[in-house]
């Protein structure tokens, strides 16, 4: 049943990368079963994205859609730390089909960090200055094949205030 709970939870997509669900992001931590009750402990991913409550939302509605769960109960762990090591491949190929390179892997903070273009793979290497359209990511421009790019900032580890 916890199966059938986390296939759910791969077509629940993250409100601002559709396509990409919360589970190929690593955001679900735990899945418990009592029952028919559903409870799950999610890992929110950037303390600067707004989009926590719909995804809670949307986890409960669409888990309550299977025949037997009577209810389900959505909650964010803050001590739990989520990194951007936690997307899972099938993630990081959604991320590049919207034009979003994933983020680095072992990234350390502090650390100037590389992606690879979705569109050419070739490196690039991040300006710490650069902003985008959410705190989460940041855009890019290309040297090789010269177009913009949005790159998912690395997060390692965070303070939530
Ligand atoms: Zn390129």
């Amino acid at each position: 049943m916890q199966e059938e709970i986390r296939a759910v939870l791969k077509t629940v997509d993250d409100p601002e990368l559709p396509n990409v669900s919360v589970a190929d992001l690593g955001m679900v931590h735990e899945v418990t079963v009592v029952g028919g009750d559903v409870f799950i402990t999610m890992v929110p991913t950037f303390a600067g994205c707004p989009a926590l409550d719909f995804i809670q939302k949307n986890v409960k509605t669409a888990v309550e859609e299977v025949d037997w769960v009577k209810g389900c109960e959505v909650q964010f762990s803050f001590e739990e730390k989520w990194s951007t090591d936690a997307i899972t491949d099938e993630g990081k190929s959604q991320l590049k089909k919207h034009g979003i390179a994933p983020p680095p892997e072992n990234y350390r903070p502090g650390e100037e960090w590389t992606v690879d273009c979705p569109y050419c793979g070739s490196d690039y290497t991040s300006m710490e200055n650069v902003f985008g359209p959410t705190a989460c990511r940041s855009i890019l421009y290309c040297t090789s094949c010269r177009n913009p790019f949005e790159a998912m900032k690395p997060v390692v580890d965070y303070v939530i205030n």
